[in-house]
């Protein structure tokens, strides 16, 4: 059974899927299996007809923890304060929602309806204040099952809670004194101020290992996709669930928990040092189903190595099979092709209209302008009276990943340079020529009339191949050589190798 299927099968009754990113930087791909493996449940638990709602909390209430090296040296005033009470980096507005933006837009794109929850929001109108009274009212209890689960050496002076000092505007520094509902009296150790803070506004805040489980509590979270981190023994999961149980009185969230997308060359990403490849990236280079596929198809607790260069063609190759198996024109060796190109898809269609990934690739290099491009489409069978707007973006999607992801190998560019042919050369590029006069303008009939040289001759497909590549492209390697050259008008084909037969026999 599918792995989101699974996890759904045994559920009852109302379900709220949680996911929740802290918006501190710039959104990365590897982030996106949070998100992604939250809206998987979420659709999978509506297919079985379960009530259900879908969140993404964004923790803005979390400090700044440092100058990350995409900040300036001035942002070194706001480290300790909470995310959405510090300006963006440019532009008017607050820093947490200058990162989350384009966050939001690339979720449009790939079809993610996720209700956006500030954690800030939740403070402030109180929808916390109930589970942050209980936490208070159980201080002690909590700090054993901090020590007993996760190692933690708490003093008897421990509250679980973090006011946001009213001078100095941070959240990591103060030191709760007393606490009498609906005030905790703090210390701040930054800058001395003493003041109370009120557990119905935004304040302060609960510690994520306190907070986590009082969300689940105040929201009622029935599933939680969540990363490896937390999942580690002694982890925050572990201790969340026995706050759950025995503060709160409720069960925790039905877990999932998913590993690590890595980038191909770099490894983990982190968004701190710039060594990743940001979530609205992938959009420009991928077409909006592939980030899903990539996410849908994988197990949650296996890491995905995530390629940009040669990888993401192959995975796209792949989407592109499991679609005409869907449509029962292809076979697929995955048994739970159909759930997963049910989780993939963007839109749900009545056969594959898709044109295939790779052949735009090839056919934006041979053609550089719309019309030519057009009629080669058309020849290639796509039966629109205009590039529909589907196709302008694969269109502009494949320009970017050939301008910065594709390796070496699928770039090429048109040539007319005029090289000196051996008399071999010369006369395999005549018999082409000669069989062509009464061969159709297919890539499976060009791929007999060059294996049929290659038979006469008793020559090696490569000797054959390189020459092809050198004639049209200067390469030695290409597109497959059949399919490539008809891509490409047949009369440009001939006149190409006529010219370069008659430039060699005038020498
Ligand atoms: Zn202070």
């Amino acid at each position: 059974m599918y792995w989101a299927d699974a996890l759904v099968e045994n559920l009852n009754g109302t379900q709220l899927i949680s996911t929740g990113i802290s918006p501190s930087g710039p959104i990365h791909v590897g982030n996106m299996r949070e998100i992604l493996t939250g809206d998987i449940l979420y659709k999978a638990s509506l297919d079985k007809k379960l009530e259900s709602r879908f969140i993404y909390l964004c923790d803005d209430l979390d400090p700044l923890r440092k100058v990350y090296p995409f900040l300036d040296g001035s942002y070194s005033q706001y480290v300790g304060m909470p995310l959405s009470y510090i300006p963006a980096p440019e532009g008017d507005g607050k820093y947490s929602d200058y990162f989350l933006k384009p966050f939001l837009e690339t979720l449009k794109k790939i079809n993610v309806n996720v209700e956006v929850i500030s954690t800030t929001g939740l403070y402030r109108e109180g929808k916390l204040a109930e589970a942050i009274d209980i936490a208070m009212n159980h201080r002690e209890e909590i700090a054993k099952i901090m020590h007993d689960v996760a190692g933690y050496d708490i003093g008897p002076e421990w509250y679980p809670y973090e006011p946001r000092c009213s001078k100095c505007g941070k959240i990591n520094s103060s030191t709760v004194t007393k606490y009498e509902n609906p005030y905790a009296y703090y210390k701040c150790k930054a800058c001395g101020n003493e003041d109370k803070a009120d557990i119905r506004k935004d304040d302060g805040k609960m510690p994520w290992r306190v907070e986590w489980p009082a969300k689940w509590y105040a929201l009622g979270v029935t599933i939680e996709p969540f990363g490896k981190d937390h999942a580690a023994s002694g982890g925050s999961y572990d201790t969340g669930k026995e706050i759950a149980a025995k503060i709160f009185k409720i069960s925790p969230p039905v877990p999932l928990m998913y590993e690590r997308i890595l980038l191909k060359g770099v490894g983990v990403m982190h968004s701190s040092t710039g060594v990743a490849i940001t979530a609205s990236e992938v959009t420009t280079f991928a077409p909006p189903e592939i980030l899903r596929f990539l996410i849908a198809r994988n197990d949650p607790g296996r890491h995905i190595d995530f390629d940009p260069g040669m990888g993401l063609l192959n995975l796209i190759d792949d989407y592109e099979k499991m679609e005409r198996a869907y449509f029962g024109l292809d076979e697929s060796n995955n048994e739970n092709f159909k759930r997963i190109y049910e989780m993939s898809r963007i839109k749900i269609l009545d056969a594959p209209e898709k044109i295939n990934f790779r052949h735009i690739v090839t056919l934006i290099q041979i053609y550089r302008d719309d019309n030519s491009f057009f009629s080669a489409l058309k020849r290639s069978g796509y039966d629109k009276d205009q590039i529909d707007d589907y196709l302008k973006n694969e269109i502009v999607i494949a320009k970017y990943w050939l301008s910065k992801y594709a390796p070496e190998n699928i770039k090429f560019s048109l040539t007319d340079k005029q090289f000196l042919l051996t008399d071999d050369q010369r006369s395999i590029l005549q018999e082409f020529l000669d069989k062509l006069a009464s061969a159709e303008w297919t890539s499976d009939s060009i791929h007999t009339v060059i294996y049929d040289i290659i038979g006469d001759r008793k020559l090696t497909p490569k000797d054959v191949f390189t020459l092809f590549y050198r004639v049209f492209i200067d390469k030695d390697k290409g597109p497959r050589l059949g399919y490539f050259l008809s891509s490409m008008d047949k009369n440009y084909v001939v006149n190409r190798i006529k010219s370069l037969i008659q430039n060699n026999s005038a020498q």
